[in-house]
């Protein structure tokens, strides 16, 4: 043993401030090694904007390792805890460092790491470079998990302890003997999706040196307006860090630091705006952080309901609509240039994605796994535990999301959003000649209006597939139905009828439909230079990049957008799916589109046995062990993996929140005071 370290990368692609790799350089030569084995994600493997992200990044620190005198070894495996043994068997290195990961497929994939490896003998160490804060560290005086976000985001700013600050780069980096560890070739696109890649770096720089520029870029610039520009959906107002904050190229802590480092000059100077757009944007960090936390306690919110009576929704089962929503084929104009934005360049604005998201789950009443699905396979940023957070949190299964009951209305929200229709237009070009004033809802507008627009509803536009007003009834129905089944439930487990654990363990989550699967249903790859290509979603085969991501620095004026988008956009939306949908012209707010299936209502009777579908079934979760929970506040090295530890409370009775971000009126807690009653997971593990 020549006593070097491996240094495991995963989604911490950076030298700076990565403490994994400052301790492995601290105790001598290091190896770094990054392994590609999508197929441990199971149904969420990575989508092909997120793969072409992830290929520049990896190239970008390979380049950086090399110039501080080291490389990236890259692996493929279809298990990574066995390739990790294998690397240290082959290099004969007796350490393996890595830096924490929340998501549920991590969670249990690094315990097992860390107890097969630490059973050859090998020293691991872990550490925190992806949060301010470990999940354990933030808790209540009762030593509990808060529940609400702004619970959980207060106490994160009153810590006793600031956030370590962020670490430099190595100044060089001493190489282990990688001579009989040669790299895998990893192959990220195949070639039917290259063309397609091409365009996004058009307006995407992946890789760590990049994300700092995009940070440094953000503070002295948008940040100081961002309380007041940030929910405009069409401009540069954001910081557009989410999918370097996903690969972990940039650290949290850092952009925590630098922002407070402004909000204290600019509270000094009198500058009340720029201090309040720092409180502002350092929440929605906060809301990051959160969806950690509650990934950590809770890891089954990517699949189940956090509040247990939305297992009793009755899901509307159609993929009819789901291809429509998907298509931007819905009828209604903001929803449908939404979903074309995304299909096109694997972005949308958070206004947006609220907008689609809840027209999915509350008007089309489908399950919001699968938008949550669809957002996973589509998005740059695709981010598991965000992505989880936000269709739970417009779903309404939250104890702080919003209430279930409510429905945005498109055409409203459009006028508030994209008061003028440009973004429509943009996305659109079929709707481009339409005036402003019919933009949003052209079913209303008068034939000869149409006609001059060049628009034929449900011929060269839709008509709405569902309107609102039937989607307000059918709504109201399924909640009741909903609260009914929940009290007969409730009733028949008091009876003693039913031995009910009463939460979700007995929910067995909706199928994704079967193109959503296909990624699952991958064979292991043999060859590593091979991808599948026969697998992927029809739909989603020729994404092409417009122009509304094109930074401040070479943004184009809204003109030329247009130009481009009708040039590219338009022709790569298939135009032929759920023709039988939308060809009939129905008077609005009548129900569904004549013609198509009378969707089916998922069926609700709870399951017994859970069915989980990835790989908790055989590996024994510990309850808070002292390991994770012992963690000393403010210690940057945890020298532990995180391990999930199942909140032991039911958490029935402390939801009331009205947080305008976060939290659901009070006159629906009202109403439904045991919708508070959040899903008891300590059963999910005793059944999983
Ligand atoms: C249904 C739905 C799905 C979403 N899926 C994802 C996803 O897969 N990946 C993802 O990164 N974000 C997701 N978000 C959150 C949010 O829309 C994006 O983080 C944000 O739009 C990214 O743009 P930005 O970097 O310019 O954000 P900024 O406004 O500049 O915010 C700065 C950073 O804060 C974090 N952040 C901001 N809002 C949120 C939020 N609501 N939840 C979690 N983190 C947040 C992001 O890391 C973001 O980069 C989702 C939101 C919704 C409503």
């Amino acid at each position: 043993m020549d006593g070097c370290s491996i240094v495991w990368f995963r989604r911490d692609l950076r030298v700076e401030d990565n403490p994994a790799l400052a301790a492995g350089v601290r105790a001598g030569a290091v190896i770094c090694v990054f392994i590609w084995a999508p197929e441990e994600e199971g149904h969420y493997y990575p989508g092909r904007v997120s793969r072409w992200w992830l290929k520049h990044s990896l190239a970008q620190l390979d380049s950086s390792l090399r110039s501080l005198g080291t490389c990236l070894i890259t692996k493929k495996s279809t298990d990574s805890v066995s390739s990790l043994l294998e690397i240290l068997k082959s290099t004969g290195a007796s350490q393996l460092f890595f830096n924490h990961l929340y998501d549920p497929l991590s969670l249990v994939r690094d315990h097992r790491a860390k107890e097969v490896l630490t059973a050859h003998g090998i020293t691991v160490r872990s550490f925190n470079a992806d949060l301010l804060y470990e999940p354990w560290e933030v808790v209540d005086e009762r030593g509990q998990p808060f529940n609400t976000f702004t619970s959980f985001w207060e106490r994160c700013l009153s810590m006793p302890f600031d956030p370590e600050a962020p670490l430099l780069p190595p100044k060089r980096i001493i190489s282990g003997d990688v001579s009989k560890c040669p790299s895998d070739t990893l192959v990220f696109e195949d070639d039917s999706e290259r063309g397609s890649n091409a365009l996004l770096a058009r307006a995407w720089s992946p890789g760590w040196s990049n994300a700092d520029k995009a940070l440094t870029t953000f503070v002295n610039g948008p940040l100081i307006e961002y309380s007041k520009n940030r929910r405009k959906a069409d401009s540069a107002t954001t910081s557009f860090l989410s999918p370097h904050l996903h690969f972990g190229e940039v650290s949290v802590r850092k952009v925590f630091h630098l922002v407070r480092i402004k909000q204290v000059s600019w509270a000094n100077e009198g500058n009340t705006a720029g201090d309040e757009s720092c409180n502002v944007f350092l929440k929605s960090i906060g809301l990051r952080e959160y969806s950690r936390y509650m990934s950590f306690n809770h890891p089954y919110s990517h699949e189940r309901p956090l509040l247990g009576h939305l297992k009793f929704f009755p899901w509307v089962v159609d993929e009819g609509y789901f291809k429509a929503w998907r298509q931007g084929r819905t009828g209604y104009p903001l929803v449908d240039a939404g979903m074309r934005e995304l299909w096109a360049t694997g972005w949308l604005h958070d206004r947006i994605r609220v907008v689609v998201s809840s027209f999915f789950v509350k008007v089309l009443q489908l399950p919001w796994r699968w938008g949550m699905k669809y957002f996973w396979d589509t998005l740059l940023d695709a981010d598991l535990e965000s992505d989880a957070l936000g269709w739970q949190y417009i779903t309404g299964t939250l104890p702080d999301g919003r209430e279930v009951d409510r429905i945005d209305n498109p055409q409203f929200e459009g006028y508030k959003f994209d008061p003028n229709g440009e973004y429509v237009r943009r996305w659109l070009p079929e709707l481009a000649r339409l005036p402003t004033e019919w933009i949003h809802h052209p079913w209303n507008a008068p034939e000869s209006v149409l006609q001059a627009a060049g628009v034929e509803l449900g011929s060269n536009y839709p008509l709405p597939i569902v309107g609102i007003d039937a989607a307000k009834v059918r709504l109201e129905e399924a909640l009741t139905s909903m609260w009914e089944q929940e009290a007969a439930y409730r009733a028949a487990i008091e009876n003693g009828t039913e031995e009910g654990l009463g939460d979700s363990a007995e929910y067995a989550p909706i199928e994704f439909p079967q193109d959503l699967r296909m990624d699952i249903d991958r064979e292991p790859v043999r060859n590593n230079n091979q991808i599948d290509i026969n697998r992927r979603h029809e739909d989603q085969m020729v994404p092409s990049i417009t122009s509304t991501l094109f930074r401040v620095d070479d943004y184009e004026t809204s003109s030329d957008v247009q130009q481009h988008s009708v040039g590219d956009g338009r022709a790569e939306v298939p135009r032929n799916v759920n023709a039988n949908q939308v060809q009939v012209r129905e008077p609005p707010n009548q129900g569904v589109t004549p013609g198509s299936p009378a969707p089916r209502r998922n069926n609700v009777t709870p399951q017994r046995q859970v069915n989980i579908t990835f790989g908790l079934q055989n590996i024994e979760i510990e309850q808070s062990t002292a390991e994770s929970s012992s963690t000393t506040g403010g210690s940057r090295s945890s020298g532990v993996v995180p391990v999930w530890s199942p909140s032991s409370s039911t958490f029935a009775d402390q939801y009331i929140n009205d947080d305008a971000t976060m939290g659901p009126g009070s006159s629906f807690l009202q109403r439904h005071p045991q919708s508070h009653e959040l899903v008891n997971w300590r059963r999910l593990s005793q059944t999983g």
